[in-house]
């Protein structure tokens, strides 16, 4: 198997919880080509931010997109090659400001593509500024005087829009984000993991996640109790809260969809695209 890192210098800052993601993410590729899924079919594509340079570093073909589409081009490839596992890395600035209604309706769509949420609360590339996911409060070079916005919550967010797997987790427990990317790679349908990423420069969250992150191994019961779970205030739950079956997005638009993309891909066999 090929090295997964690139040769790219690496400018994250030191502590950053980016790297706990890298570092499961190449885990889950590793534990997947094991598997025998080829690497030349995992495919990923990023947004723009702090979170989307692990699109340098990652040795995997994709597209690195426009602020806060990277879910408009990974649905274009996974329509495009059904046969394709597609990965999504989004901050939370940039896949739930910029990017909401991508988000949104790739849920709703139930499309076939796994989301992984960088959440560090900010923007942090461009120093800090009052991202949608930073607490009431948050004070940073947007809000100074401290943020007199609500959070949204991402879980119940992606629940309500019709996201088939939901998880969490935290950049810091590699092994558990590992393999709740693994689970969510594997499910069929729209996966949303949340990672819990610390930024050391903007929001440095580290003494909180340590404090109040609590794994639970159980699917909660019902709709309810996930929802209850994933608002909780007293802990920052980690675990899987949805997980459901239902049709994905290119399958029912078969065969509206498969003719054109086994003509195209014919094009481009004989070199006429
Ligand atoms: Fe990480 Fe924050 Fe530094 Fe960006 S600014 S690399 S998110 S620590």
């Amino acid at each position: 198997m090929r090295e997964l890192t690139t040769s790219k210098e690496n400018t994250w800052c030191v502590g950053c919880g980016n790297f706990g993601i890298f570092a499961a993410v190449k885990a889950t590729i590793k534990r997947l080509a094991e598997e025998n899924i080829p690497l030349s079919n995992i495919v990923m594509t990023s947004g723009i931010g702090c979170h989307g340079k692990i699109f340098d570093y990652l040795n995997l073909s994709g597209v690195y997109g426009l602020h806060g589409r990277a879910l408009a081009t990974a649905q274009g490839i996974k329509l495009a090659n059904p046969d394709l596992n597609v990965i999504t890395f989004g901050g939370d600035g940039d896949s739930l400001g910029e990017g909401l209604e991508h988000s949104i309706f790739a849920a709703k769509r139930n499309m076939d593509i796994t989301m992984i949420l960088h959440n560090n609360g900010t923007y942090g590339l461009t120093t800090g500024q009052a991202s949608p996911l930073s607490p009431s409060g948050f004070r940073g070079s947007s809000t100074p005087m401290g943020n007199v916005e609500i959070p949204f919550n991402p879980l119940t967010l992606m629940m309500e829009a019709g996201a088939t797997f939901v998880a969490r987790s935290y950049s810091a427990k590699i092994s558990h984000l590992s393999s709740i990317l693994y689970e969510g790679i594997r499910h069929e349908g729209f996966s949303f993991i949340e990672v819990l990423q610390p930024c050391v420069s903007f929001n440095n969250t580290y003494s909180l996640y340590n404090d109040k992150c609590a794994i639970f191994d159980e699917l909660p019961q019902d709709e309810e109790a996930a929802r209850l779970l994933a608002k909780d205030k007293s802990a920052y739950h980690l675990g899987v809260f949805r997980k459901e079956s239902r049709p994905v997005y290119h399958e029912q638009c078969r065969p509206a969809i498969e003719p054109l993309s086994r003509a195209r891909r014919l094009d481009l066999f004989e070199g006429r695209l």
